[in-house]
Parts: C-alpha cells; structure tokens; sequence
C-alpha cells in the first residue's frame, strides 16, 4: 500500500520530536515534510535539532537528512508535496490559528496539537475511542468554508485524558461533580531538568491557563454535534488544580467524583475494564489494546513504570474508594507527549483514515 505523506509543522519542538519517533515505521504515515520556524530552514533535521533532540531514542535515519523547511514561507511547496499535516507549533496562538486556516484552505487537512481552534465551533476536538463521530463535523465545516480537501481537527489538552475517559465509561451512572488535581510533568512545558533546573526536588502550583482548559474542554468532547457546532455537555461540572511536578513524563491525577446513580466498587471497576470502546473493531495502527487497565495494587499506578504502558497509550487507574465528600476518589494516568500530544493525534489521524477524510 502506498503511504499517505505527512508534513510536521513544528517538527524541531518536544512535540514535534514525538511525531518524527513515533511515526519512523508507521504503516499507514511516511513523514516527508518536517517545516520550523526560519531558524531551523535550510538544516538538515539532524542538524536543526543538534543539542534540543529531547527524545529518549535515536533520531529516524529516514528523517535525519531532510531539509527543514519554513511554516510560512514554504508552505506551497510543503502543501504540494504532502497529502496532511500535523501540527505542533509553539507561537502566538492567534498566529498559528491563521496558519493553520491557511494550510486547509490550500486543500491540505490539518491534524492539531494546538490549542489554537479548540474552541473555534466548526472544529471537531477528538480523543478517538470516546468521540469518534465528531469526525461529522468536518463535512459541515468544509461546506461551510468552502474547502474541498482541506479542514481541521485538534486534539485535547494533555491534561484532561486520564480523567476524562473515566467519566464516560461512568456516563450511565451520571457523573455530576468532579475535583480533579493534576500533577503534571515538565516535558508538557516542552523542558527537561537540564533546561528547567529549578524543577528539581521542586513543586510548582501554577500551570499558566491550563485549570480552565482541564474544566472545559471534557464538556465539547463529551457534548453532541447540534447544527455547525458541538453542544457541550451541560450535566457535569469540573473544578481542576494543575501543578508541575518533578516528573519528566506521564500526567497523573488526583480525582475525586459524584455520580447521581448508586454504583458499587465492583460496578465501577468494570465500567472502566469493560468499557465498551466504539474504535474497537478498526483496528487502527496506534490504538491500545486495553484502552484503560485497573490496578487492584494500592500503591499502583506509578509514573515511571505506569506511563509507558501499551506503547503510552493506555490509561490507568487505580486506588479506587469511597469519600466522604463526593462519594468516590481514583487515581488516574496517562502519558503527556504520547497520549497526550503526538500519539494522540496520530491516532485521530488513523481514524481520519479509517473513515475516509484522509489519503487518496
Ligand atoms: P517547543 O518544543 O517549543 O516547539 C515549538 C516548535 O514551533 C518548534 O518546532 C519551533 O521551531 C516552532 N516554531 C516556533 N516559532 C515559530 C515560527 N515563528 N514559525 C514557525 N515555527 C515556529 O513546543 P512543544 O512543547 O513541542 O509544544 C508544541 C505545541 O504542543 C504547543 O502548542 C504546546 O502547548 C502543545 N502541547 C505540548 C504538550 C507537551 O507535552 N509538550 C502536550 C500537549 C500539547 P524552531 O525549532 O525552529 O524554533
């Protein structure tokens, strides 16, 4: 089968790394465009990144040698040469907001790990195995723009996607009330502790925007496609805590919850292990096999050992009990550059696939 050629759009930056790791032996992807800011044009990859490779791996040899070319400047050639773009850009966010409106208005789709169109009401925000069918906003918002080959869809925070895939496998009980604190790793501030030193044996209570961002963004992807948008979900209200942590990767949270409907702790085990996940028969390349695994180890799940789990893009959960306050608190992870960012959007990409949007 002939390979769908992508373009990484902020392919020198932590996320963008990721894209060029996780997608060297994809099935479906061959990444034949990696576009940065003018700094990095005219470099070979391996030279653009020389001394910010951040990844704990090898760099492709498939990617070394190709010339980075510029987002802007370039984008005629970039749009002619591949058939999508992911894009994992770091700048102004009303910037890269046109950016991308422009690369999809050449007829060349746009897979994002930007905030930038989250909240823009034609742009669907997908994590694949909970709303799969907001993929039908696209035919609207083509139609609305006017774009033949070219729409836009993002993923969500990386905050949000340990937590929220609990809420929907306890949708039937229905959730009303969370208190969610994340702890956060610091390769989602694209660091490491040689460039944030001051991280080290250090907790810092504050994550600039993201509080509203892990409060939000589970109602549009909880809610349901109403005319040319997504009526959020209205039932459920969240109160997040975001700190960075001394972590160099995975997210954990600390949640406590309210469900309406009685449910027993066996029940609510089973709801996360049997949750039935509506990707399940695609079979798509990056999709775990166990969307969520529960730990009946008390001390379970850990960071370090927990995160990679199913190539980092599992979910897990654990020390589930009941509260005083709430009714139920657990414990959740996932991983921040795989799940979270690059892995995550890959696989809304298979589902692209998998349902039509993308490849010939
Ligand atoms: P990063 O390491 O700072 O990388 C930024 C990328 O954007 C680089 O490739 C950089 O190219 C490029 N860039 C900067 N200015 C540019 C310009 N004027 N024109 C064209 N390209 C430009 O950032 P990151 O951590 O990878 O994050 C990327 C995006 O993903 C951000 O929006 C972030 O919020 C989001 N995100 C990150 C995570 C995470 O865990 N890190 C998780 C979810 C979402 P140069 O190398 O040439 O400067």
């Amino acid at each position: 089968m002939e390979k769908i050629k992508v373009g990484i759009l902020g392919a020198t930056g932590m996320v963008g790394q990721r894209f060029v790791q996780l997608l060297q032996d994809h099935p479906w992807f061959q990444v034949v465009a990696v576009a940065a800011s003018p700094r990095s044009a005219g470099k070979t990859y391996e030279e653009a990144v020389k001394g910010k490779w951040k990844i704990d791996a090898t760099i492709p040899n498939k990617v070394k040698s190709i010339k980075v070319v510029a987002v802007e400047e370039d984008i005629n050639k970039i749009v002619s040469e591949v058939d999508f773009v992911f894009s994992a850009l770091d700048l102004d966010k009303d910037k890269i907001g046109s950016i991308e409106e422009l690369y999809a208005s050449k007829d060349c789709p746009v897979v994002s790990n930007n905030s930038a169109h989250r909240w823009t009401a034609d742009v669907p925000m997908i994590i694949p195995e909970i709303n799969p069918q907001h993929t039908d906003l696209i035919d609207i918002q083509r139609k609305d723009r006017r774009w033949n080959k070219g729409f836009i869809v993002v993923k969500p925070n990386c905050s949000i996607q340990s937590y929220v895939p609990v809420i929907k496998a306890l949708e039937s009980y229905k959730p009303r009330k969370l208190i969610v604190t994340a702890l956060q790793a610091i390769s989602g501030a694209g660091k490491t502790f040689e460039t944030w030193p001051e991280m080290n044996g250090n907790i810092i209570p504050l994550i600039k925007g993201e509080e509203a961002k892990s409060e939000k963004e589970p109602m549009k992807i909880l809610g349901k496609i109403k005319d040319s948008h997504i009526e959020e979900a209205k039932t459920l209200t969240i109160s997040a805590t975001c700190i960075r942590v001394p972590v160099i990767d995975g997210h954990m949270t600390s949640v406590d919850i309210e469900l309406e409907k009685k449910i027993s702790k066996e029940k609510f085990v089973d709801a996360i292990v049997n949750y039935k996940n509506p990707i399940s028969d695609l079979n798509l390349p990056s999709a775990p096999k166990q969307f969520m695994k529960y730990f009946e180890e008390e001390d379970r799940p850990q960071t370090r050992i927990d995160r990679d789990i199913e190539n980092g893009m599992g979910i897990t959960v654990g020390r589930l009990r009941q509260d005083s306050v709430l009714g139920w608190k657990f414990v959740s992870l996932s991983h921040n550059t795989i799940r979270g960012a690059a892995g995550g959007a890959i696989l809304v990409a298979e589902l692209l696939k998998a349902k039509g949007y993308l490849g010939k």
